[in-house]
Order: C-alpha cells, then structure tokens, then sequence
C-alpha cells in the first residue's frame, strides 16, 4: 500500500478525525500513487492514522476516505457510505411538498470530494477531487443502488476542480436523459430546475427551508430581493402575498427564470418587478431616489474564496448591509446572508454591526440562519459550515 508519512507532531488533527492532510505536513511518500489512489496516512512514529485520496497537485495532499484500519476503501465501501447518506435524508424527501434533497454534502458525509443533489428521479453529481473523480464509476453505481429509478447527470464544473488538476466534465453518466427543466418542490413552491445550466448542481437548496421563513414575513410588504437568482426569497414573499416584490440579479437568465417560476406558481405577476442590474449600484440608485422597503434580503454570492480575501469581502458586505440598512422603513426587517466560508459567523456579525452603525440606524438581531439540515456539518469537520444569516430589524 502507498502511504503518505506526516512529520512530527501533524497528526493531532487526523486524531481528531479532520479529514484533510495539507502538503506542508507531509514529510514524506512512499510507493508512487497515482492521483486520486487510496494512500495510507502514518504518523512520523509510522502509527497508522487513515486511508484517503492522494492528491500530488492540491495542497490538501490527502483526503480521508476512513479512519478505520479494518475498512477498504473498495466499491462496497461507496455502497455503503451512498446508502447511509440516503438513509440519513430519508425523513426529507416527502414528494409532491418536497421532492429536491442534498443527498452527500462531502466530507459531512464522509465522502470527500462528491455532491449529490435530487431533484425528482434526476441526481445531480459534481465530482470535485481527484479521489471522487477515480472512484466515479463506482459511485455512479452506488447510487444507482440506492436509488434505482433515478438518473445519474454530471455537472463536475465547479472552478475548484481545477486545484486538482481536474478540466470540467459534464454530462449525463447513467439512465435517461433528463428534460431541459425538471420540475420539483421545496418551501411551498414548485421550481423549475435547469440541471445542466443552472448554478451549482442547478439550485440554491441550502437556502430551501430559509426562503420560507423570510418569504413568511414578506405578507402586506414592499419586499426587496438582491441577488435574486430565479426567484426562491421573491416566489416566496409573493407567495406569502407581499404588496410588492423588487427582484434584482445581474444576470439575464436568472431573471427570466424568476418570470418563468412567477407564472408557473400562479403568483400575481403586476406584483412582481425585476431589475437586472449590479446590486451594488441598484442599492445607490435606490438610495438616491429615495426608495424604502419594509423587508429586504441580501443573499450574494461567495465574496471571499479564500483566506486572502475575507478584508476584500467584508468591505463589500458592509457596503450593500449599510445601503440596505438605508433604504428600511421604521419597523423594516433585513434578512442577511453570507456563503463564504472563510467569514465566521462572529465577523459576519460585527460587519453587519458596523453597517448599521454606519447607516446611523438602531438594529436589532431577531433570528440566525445557516444551511439547510440536508447540509449537515461534520463536528470534526467545521468548514462544513459556509451559510450564516441574520435577520435584523431597526427601530426607527
Ligand atoms: N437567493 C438565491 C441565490 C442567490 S445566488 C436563491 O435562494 O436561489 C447569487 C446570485 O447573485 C446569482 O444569481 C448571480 O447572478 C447574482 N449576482 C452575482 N453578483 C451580482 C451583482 N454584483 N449584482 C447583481 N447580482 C449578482
């Protein structure tokens, strides 16, 4: 077996079951193991502390695929931990209410490297790492096991593949075809899912059980959606009959699924306005003209990718939480969102501190959000956790 031989005092982490070996803590290789090929991780004593992917071109070198010295790392074994992955959302899947899941959320699920979303019979994969990316057929076949009515599309386009030394790779692996939009459920809403150009693996369903809540609160209101997408906070608060709802998105086709998703759900279409637009600038136009909401939601993408970035990202969180905090009524909630990773909650919540400060209005915390519970976070694993909101209100 190949291994990988960690220096002196690096294996506290694996002790405590996080999965990932970083390049800087290898000391050295022994065998010659292809990318993706199952490694043995030693301590520098050579205690034997895993088994997991080998990867030569990303600085996390390994990727625990287990912790168990009895347990191969075989096509049984993906039998295995797809099946438990399923098991564990059984309770979530309740077709025709819901009928789109996360069914392997990574290392949460002890399956470094792979996302599996289902939306109706359609499971939607993105192999991220070189490990998940080797073992793709049998874990095609795994879930194919779990779920045999369901096909199997790949959307491994994700710009993270890349630090493995992975191009993009998409397309339909196993059963038939799926149509150009698959229609599912979540949050009291029927969407319209494009599994093969939507974002991500075709939706936001971190977000599924969160745009009810918010949408919830839209009732009566003049409600603004920035960085709408195709509509889940918006189709929500129409849903919940808001007087008005401003989506806003840069992106031409996001809103043209919004108008798509308004019709198909029934909701009053003279009640629903979109404007494609920069939020950033749509928030000062807003400003300038000296429109109010009574709720308004922020929900942008990923602004910090990595360490290096969190400065950057948080002077742009402050900029559209202080405009947002501008253009509340008295009485007017936010509902407050952030998916990068690198920001913990805590500055999220100082950033959004300091916006209100700065919009001299006096804010009040009402309810945290985070990911849906189909996103679980591995206690060993605390980078599982990316998606953190607020809702606040101002008096005033
Ligand atoms: N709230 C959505 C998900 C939002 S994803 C949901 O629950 O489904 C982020 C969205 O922001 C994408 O649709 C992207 O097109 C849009 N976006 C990214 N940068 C933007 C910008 N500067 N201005 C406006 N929209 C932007």
């Amino acid at each position: 077996m190949h291994a990988v031989l960690l220096k002196e005092g690096r294996q506290k982490s694996l002790l405590r079951r996080h999965p990932w070996v970083f390049s800087g803590a290898v000391a050295a290789l022994r065998g010659d193991p292809a990318p993706g090929e199952t490694v043995d991780v030693l301590a520098a004593d050579g205690t034997w502390l895993g088994r997991g992917a080998f990867s030569p071109q990303s600085q996390i070198t390994v990727r625990l695929w287990t912790f168990d010295v009895a347990e191969a790392v075989d096509e049984s074994f993906f039998v295995r931990r797809i099946a438990a992955a399923v098991a564990a959302r059984a309770h979530r899947w309740n077709p025709p209410v819901r009928s789109a899941v996360r069914l392997v959320h990574g290392e949460s699920d002890n399956l470094p490297g792979l996302v599996v979303d289902r939306y109706g019979d359609v499971l939607v994969a993105q192999f991220l790492t070189v490990g998940a990316e080797l073992w793709k057929k049998s874990l095609v076949e795994a879930l194919r096991t779990a779920l045999p009515g369901c096909a199997v599309h790949e959307r491994s386009d994700a710009p993270s593949r890349l630090l493995e030394g992975l191009a993009p790779a998409c397309g339909l692996l196993a059963g038939a075809e799926p149509p150009p939009t698959v229609r599912v459920q979540w949050a009291g809403l029927s969407f319209a899912v494009d599994v093969r150009c939507g974002h991500k693996t075709g939706a936001y369903l971190d977000q599924a059980d969160t745009i009810a809540r918010v949408g919830a609160l839209g009732a009566g209101a003049d409600v603004l959606d920035c960085f709408c997408y195709t509509g889940g906070f918006s189709l929500s608060a129409l849903a919940a009959g808001a007087a008005r709802v401003t989506s806003v998105d840069s992106s031409v086709d996001a809103l043209a699924g919004l108008a798509r998703q308004v019709e198909s759900n029934g909701l009053d279409a003279s009640r629903s306005e979109a404007v494609c637009a920069d939020v950033f600038e749509a928030l000062r136009g807003f400003r300038d003209r000296g429109r109010s909401f009574d709720l308004i939601v922020l929900d942008p993408p990923k602004f910090a990718d990595s360490k290096g970035h969190v400065e950057r990202a948080c002077r742009a969180y402050k900029d559209i939480n202080l405009l947002a905090f501008k253009l509340l009524r008295p009485g007017g909630r936010l509902a407050t969102f952030s998916c990068s990773g690198s920001i913990e909650p805590d500055l999220f919540q100082k950033v959004v501190a300091d916006a209100a400060l700065d919009a001299r209005r006096f804010a009040r915390m009402l309810e945290r959000y985070t990911q849906a519970e189909d996103h679980p976070v591995s206690l060993a694993f605390p980078e599982g956790f990316y998606l953190k909101g607020l809702l606040c209100d101002v008096l005033g």
